[in-house]
């Protein structure tokens, strides 16, 4: 008996062991599937595990609300991006958008990449960086490196001075960027404290943000203006400058930066004007400007069109963009994400509200202080809008609960709409008109959302900014939208979406009436305000 225990104990003890062994086999099988699993993962561009296994979970399911598309590795620089914690909307906004008709031209792609690199080589905290900045500052100005003709060891600088709303904003600063791709510039960005934070950093590995007290001047909006002694015009005018500068000494007396003043006038008489004026757009003032090491400019526009127009560039521009009417879509998904204080609020928004729907509605209502328009006739507008597209299901008119047949009908499609507006009253009739009344299919459920009304615009208060964009973003993620036309943020979250809007069009004031209610621009581009009257050069 009790060899027979001392037997199995023995027995007992071999199993455990071999347990022991088969479990310890399994942990080193499963530590370097793990290993190989983070190596792949690394290949495939996703460096932190954690992002791979979510983006894993999210092509498997279509992530919530979401299409099962992994974030575009061309358009964002993840790869070189050692910490994707610190911008998690670069990771995680293309599985909101619609898979999107317009693919990144590889050269782009290649012009991006080489231009992370020039910023890597120029930015703030290198030695060029601090090169420039003391040349910027003293009075060696621009002499030191032309006298030197040392012209590949030197860089050049664009900053972007912010003015105006945020969709204004967003605008001009890939406007600015464009050019600064076109121009071997590196573009620098004065954040004031209302845009603090509002954006990730683009470029990996270096920063776009201008320290304030390296540029000789303060940097804010109203520094500069069209009577600014450093404004190009001026300095032509003037005779500072002038055309056929070679590269000899004469750059040598070039003042230290140049200013170019792009913004839009509103004249009583002429109602607005686009400030391209002669010589901000001509082949031989651009040449005039690309000698300048430091150039500042502000704008509220979209310019990037008229870059279009310059024969110096256009060769470029074919081969960066075969889609003309692609150029904010690509270059604002890569340059404008947001950062991780708007994308929790976007992401909170998006799962608690819309991820549910079958459809997303969007639409962005835009009253504009200085043509104020009643609101219930901008109301009659929309419902007008929406029923000649088809873009919302027509209510019965009344409150009645609908027929047994009706009832009957599986409620099979969730539509939400995302209404957004400074003022409330669109978003509260709206969805009173549909919690008061049945639909007449009795087939679709509509829910009305929206995020904030503020009431005012605000745009020196960064909570109000925040909102802003967040709404900018959640608009692009909608299905279809309706916009408001002369509203820059309507503009900027179609191009991002790539999706054509229905657009509101301004009333005609004598009828206080819009004759027609909606139409749809030719492409997702945001439009130029107005037509740029192009222009008399040399
Ligand atoms: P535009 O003036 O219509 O061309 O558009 P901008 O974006 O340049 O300026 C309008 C500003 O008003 C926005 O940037 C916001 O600050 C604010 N705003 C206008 N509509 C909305 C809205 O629907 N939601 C939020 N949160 N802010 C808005």
């Amino acid at each position: 008996m009790e060899g027979d225990l001392r037997g199995r104990s023995a027995e007992a003890r071999e199993k455990r062991r071999d347990a022991a062994s088969s479990a310890a086999i399994i942990i080193i099988f499963l530590l370097v599937a793990l290993t190989h699993l983070l190596v792949l993962s690394s290949h495939f561009g996703a460096t932190d595990p954690l992002i791979w296994w979510q983006q894993r979970a999210y092509a498997a399911d279509g992530g919530p609300g979401g299409n099962a598309v992994a974030p575009d590795r061309l358009l964002s620089p993840d790869l070189e991006d050692n910490n994707p914690a610190a911008c998690l909307s670069r990771h995680e906004a293309s599985r909101r958008w619609k898979p999107t008709r317009f693919p990144m031209p590889p050269y782009l792609v290649e012009r991006l990449r080489w231009y992370e690199a020039n910023h890597r080589r120029c930015g703030p905290r290198t030695a060029l960086y601090r090169d420039a900045v003391s040349r910027l500052r003293s009075a060696a100005r621009n002499a030191d490196h032309a006298a030197a003709g040392d012209h590949h060891h030197t860089c050049k600088y664009v900053v972007w001075i912010p003015t105006e709303g945020l969709g204004n904003r967003m605008l001009s600063l890939v406007s600015t960027f464009l050019y600064a791709l076109l121009t071997d510039r590196i573009l620098l960005v004065h954040e004031p404290p209302e845009m603090e934070g509002l954006f990730c950093e683009p470029f990996p590995g270096t920063t776009w943000l201008l320290p304030p007290a390296d540029f000789p001047h303060k940097l804010d909006a109203a520094t500069f203006s069209s009577r600014s002694k450093e404004s190009y015009i001026n300095m032509l005018h003037n005779n500072i400058i002038r055309y056929g500068y070679g590269d000899d000494a004469r750059a040598q007396v070039l003042p230290a930066y140049v200013y170019l003043h792009l913004e839009t006038v509103f004249l009583l008489t002429a109602s607005v004007k686009l400030r391209l004026q002669n010589h901000t757009f001509c082949d031989e003032d651009h040449h005039l400007i690309n000698k300048f090491d430091w150039m500042v400019v502000k704008s509220d526009n979209y310019f990037a069109v008229a870059l279009f127009m310059m024969p110096m560039y256009r060769r470029e521009l074919d081969r960066m963009f075969r889609a003309k009417g692609a150029v904010f879509h690509h270059l604002g998904r890569y340059l404008l994400r947001p950062g991780n204080r708007v994308w929790g609020m976007v992401d909170r928004f998006f799962e608690g509200y819309l991820a549910g729907a079958d459809e997303r509605l969007g639409m962005h209502v835009r009253n504009k202080q200085i043509f104020p328009v009643p609101p219930e006739i901008m109301f009659e507008q929309i419902l007008r809008c929406a029923r000649e597209h088809h873009l919302l299901p027509q209510v019965l008119a009344t409150s009645e609960p609908p027929t047994a047949e009706a009832k009957k009908k599986k409620k099979n499609k969730a539509v939400a709409v995302l209404m957004l507006s400074l003022k409330p009253e669109y978003h509260d009739k709206l969805h009173a008109m549909y919690y008061t009344n049945a639909t007449v299919a009795g087939d679709v459920v509509v829910s009305v959302h929206q995020p904030s009304h503020d009431g005012e615009q605000q745009s020196d208060a960064r909570a109000h900014n925040e909102r802003a964009l967040a709404e900018i973003y959640l608009l692009s993620f909608c299905d279809r939208m309706v916009t408001t036309g002369w509203s820059t943020f309507g503009y900027v979250a179609q191009a991002l979406a790539g999706i054509r809007p229905w657009m509101l069009l301004p009333v005609n004031r004598s009828k206080m009436r819009a004759d027609v209610a909606c139409v749809r621009p030719p492409s997702v581009e945001p439009c130029t305000h107005p037509q740029p009257l192009l222009l008399t050069c040399q």
